[in-house]
């Protein structure tokens, strides 16, 4: 069907009718001058119907004006515009179009025609709105994922999340079994300055060879280690006692001493170090485990406090009684790194450490209380003697740090000697006492004081003990 405005040739017109795109050409009152025929299908008419008509035939009002303003638009500035988008309704309900709109100038070289060409984009639009959506779920999804995750994207371990509920979960298992359970609260001793000395990156790095590390020192299939938060570990220990904890936590303060990763500016060491506050409990004493982390985080805050790099522990028996007939309670061990060379003074630490496990014995067996006086009054002559014979020794060894050994060894007798007095006029109780010879004389000073004077002993010290 030929257009009925003789502005083009036939060929053309034909050519024109073939594209996949709406062709317009109109003058400045908004009057269709030619319309192809992409148009004229598109608006249900002919091509010599529209042609000569205002665009006001064939859109209401405020569309035939838009349109008519941009026309205006392109022929006032001379300049084309391109490639926008726009609306486009019609009959057949709202489309999408992209349009250029040309000037088209007159002799006397001024623009008072436009031509127009608008490819329909309606499809491409809703493929783009459907992959936005999809973009948008899928994202939604991996939030919901990481949310959900059970495992720290750093460092590849468990995280908080699954920490807690395996934590609930042992708990209660435990408590069925009238076993103990140990939680070790693991933290980066001055972790803000390795960052800040060595950049995130590498804080990152140190991260997962920390996280490492730990995983490698669990050797029992029941042990767990997870991120608990920032440079935060944490790991549960179910079947273990106070001993067990206190063998583990050194065994990872160890590891990351031995993984000899260099911290430039710590004040605990030239390395990476870690503190540990290590906590064990009895399950079957506490109806539900809220509040126990924040213990075990206690005793690393004591850790932290002490100078770092170390191993503070901690304990939780409701009540001493409740101890008979429960698997695991607490002993003291001796091995071989309790030796010091000197015979005389290792032979004097081992029957301290067995009357100690005699009198946890006792007491957890309920003996007669008269039995259990008496191993304490031993205990207690042992622990004096011990202490003077171990002093004369330092002496002569010229231990540098013999006089301030000495003072601690007061202040722990001057402890014992308050305490057994309460003992005896039955103000004290036995927890106490036994949380003294446990932590303040076993924990702490034989195992931890005592320890700095064994590399001044000499190879031969028969001589100087006398033996
Ligand atoms: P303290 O010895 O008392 O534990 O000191 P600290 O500096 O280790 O402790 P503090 O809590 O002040 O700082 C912890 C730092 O751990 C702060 C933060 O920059 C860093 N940190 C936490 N999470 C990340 C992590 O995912 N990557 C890195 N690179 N650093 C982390
Ligand atoms: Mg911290
Ligand atoms: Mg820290």
């Amino acid at each position: 069907m030929r257009s009925n405005y003789k502005l083009l040739s036939e060929e053309l017109e034909a050519v024109l009718d073939h594209l996949p795109a709406l062709v317009f050409y109109k003058d400045r009152d908004n009057r269709f001058l030619l319309v192809n025929k992409y148009v004229a299908d598109a608006y249900g008419k002919t091509k010599a119907e529209m042609e000569g008509q205002s665009l006001s035939s064939f859109h209401d009002e405020e569309t035939a004006e838009r349109y008519h303003r941009d026309d205006l638009e392109v022929m006032a500035s001379g300049d084309a515009k391109l490639n926008y988008e726009e609306e486009w309704r019609t009959a057949g309900g709202t489309r999408w179009v992209s349009t250029s709109k040309i000037p088209y100038f007159d002799a006397d070289g001024r623009a008072k025609r436009i031509i127009g060409i608008s490819i329909d984009i309606t499809e491409k639009k809703h493929a783009d709105a459907l992959i936005q959506e999809l973009i948008h779920r899928l994202e939604h999804e991996k939030r919901q994922a990481q949310e959900n995750s059970l495992t720290d994207s750093l460092t590849q371990i468990p995280n908080r999340r699954y920490f807690d509920s395996t934590f609930k979960k042992e708990y209660f298992r435990l408590k069925r079994t009238k076993s103990p359970i140990s939680i070790l609260m693991i933290d980066i001793d001055y972790f803000k300055k390795y960052n800040d000395a060595l950049g995130h990156v590498a804080g990152d790095a140190c991260l997962k060879a920390v996280a490492a590390c730990i995983q490698q020192c669990l050797l029992r299939p029941g042990d767990f280690a997870a991120r608990y938060g920032g440079e935060e570990f944490c790991i549960l220990l179910p079947d273990t006692d106070l001993n067990g904890a206190d063998v583990m936590a050194r065994r990872i303060v160890q590891a990351i001493a031995d993984r000899n990763l260099p911290h430039p500016q710590s004040e605990a060491s030239d390395r990476v170090s870690v503190s540990i506050g290590a906590l064990t409990v009895f399950p079957s004493k506490l109806d539900n485990p809220d509040g126990l982390v924040a213990i075990a985080d206690k005793a690393l805050y004591r850790a932290k406090s002490k100078g770092r790099n170390r191993v503070e522990l901690d304990f939780l028996y409701p009540d001493l009684d409740d101890l008979s007939g429960e698997r695991g309670y607490i002993s003291l061990s001796w091995n071989l790194s309790n030796i010091s060379g000197c015979k005389e003074l290792d032979l004097q630490h081992k029957s301290l450490i067995e009357l100690s496990n005699r009198i946890i014995e006792k007491a957890s067996a309920k003996a007669p209380l008269a039995e259990t006086k008496a191993d304490i009054e031993r205990l207690l002559d042992q622990l004096k003697e011990h202490f003077a014979y171990e002093i004369e020794f330092l002496e002569k060894i010229q231990y540098p740090a013999a006089s301030s050994h000495a003072s601690i060894h007061a202040s722990l007798l001057d402890k014992a000697n308050r305490m057994i007095t309460r003992y005896r006029d039955g103000t004290a109780n036995l927890q106490d006492l036994l949380r003294f010879m446990v932590f303040d004389v076993a924990f702490e000073h034989m195992d931890q004081e005592d320890k700095k004077f064994f590399d001044f002993i000499p190879e031969d010290c028969k001589g100087v003990a006398g033996e």
